[in-house]
């Protein structure tokens, strides 16, 4: 019997009654990583440590966690082991491999195959069954080479600070406020976090992760400082105190080319921390399954490139236009 894979809040494997990413109370769910479209309020939880430990600075309440080191197998019920493999994506972030009767399933989360300066390298293991993200299905959306990023996040802070302007980059208070540190501290430059960027900035360093310094905003003290903050708080208290300030967003969205108005920053840099289209199509080679489910953004799109290729894909929880060829 195949594996059995269906889409409600979430996914979910119900013969081994088990979520996946639920963001609805669930009675065991396997949490990814601890991005707010991720978790949720659930009885039993199966997470790395580090996720385990975000993700109580962002749900309230009491829960069973099953922490699990990457590699370490966990034998779940109904014959199926469980074994979580570096994503690539933020700290913590894990892809769960579950295998049981019915083969290898392996299930990505969000994940991302280039090295990042704030995660765990990701490790890819063969499947027969993959449920990935793709949030980046399609094929214009290939990031430039990550020096080449470094270089202009850094260059367009120097810059700046050179003509007495504040720096401030826009990226999300996990993951991305920490890769943006790590880019810009290595360079040497001082660094500000805003208040929620700074909560799990501390929790990065309290896990282990090594970063270089970082202090809390400080609206009286900020001159000559690189400013790191979640997107849209750009017209909230402290940011409204930062002048004269110029603004980049950093994001993958940042290929599309109205995305400097969209953001309404003076720049944009495509730093992601998702995989872009060819490192999709790499993922799906290295582990050569037999049927693919896709997920999150270009999901239908996606699936459709697979199948052209010969793989059998679909999108979960979506139509699927099939491309019925009549001659
Ligand atoms: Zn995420």
């Amino acid at each position: 019997m195949p594996w059995e894979v269906r889409y409600g809040d979430g996914v979910e494997l119900p013969q081994i009654g088990w979520w996946l990413d639920s963001r609805r109370a669930k009675h065991r769910c396997f949490v990814s990583h601890a991005h707010g479209d991720h978790i949720g309020p659930h009885r039993e939880i199966v997470a790395t440590r580090a996720t385990a430990s975000l993700m109580r600075l962002r749900v309230s309440g009491k829960r069973q966690e099953t922490i699990l080191d990457y590699g370490q197998a966990w034998p779940a019920e109904f014959g199926c082991e469980f074994k979580l493999h570096p994503a690539g994506h933020i700290f913590g972030s894990a892809m769960l491999e579950a295998a049981t009767e019915h083969g290898t399933l392996l299930y990505t989360g969000d994940f991302k195959l280039r090295p990042s300066l704030a995660a765990e390298p990701c490790v890819v293991p063969r499947a027969d069954v993959l449920i990935m993200e793709t949030t980046f299905g399609l094929p214009k959306y290939v990031f430039p080479p990550q020096e080449q990023i470094d270089r202009d996040i850094v260059a367009f802070c120097r810059t700046a600070l050179d003509e007495k302007i504040t720096p401030v980059l826009y990226g999300y208070s996990l993951g991305k406020t920490q890769e943006l540190l790590q880019i810009v501290g290595r360079a040497g430059l001082p660094v500000m976090l805003h208040e929620h960027g700074y909560r799990m900035t501390k929790r990065y360093a309290e896990l282990g992760m090594k970063l270089p310094p970082f202090s809390l905003l400080n609206t009286g003290n900020y001159a000559g400082h690189v400013i790191i903050a979640p997107p849209m708080t750009g017209n909230t208290e402290p940011l409204t105190w930062i002048n004269p300030k110029r603004t980049a967003v950093a994001t993958g969205w940042a290929l599309n080319g109205s995305a400097k108005y969209q953001y309404g920053c003076d720049a944009v840099f495509p730093l992601s921390d998702h995989a872009d289209f060819p490192d999709l199509l790499a993922f799906v080679d290295r582990v050569q399954p037999k049927v693919v489910y896709t997920l999150h953004g270009f999901a239908k799109e996606f699936a459709a490139t697979l199948r052209a290729r010969g793989i059998e894909a679909w999108a979960i929880g979506q139509q699927n236009q099939l491309d019925l060829s009549l001659d």
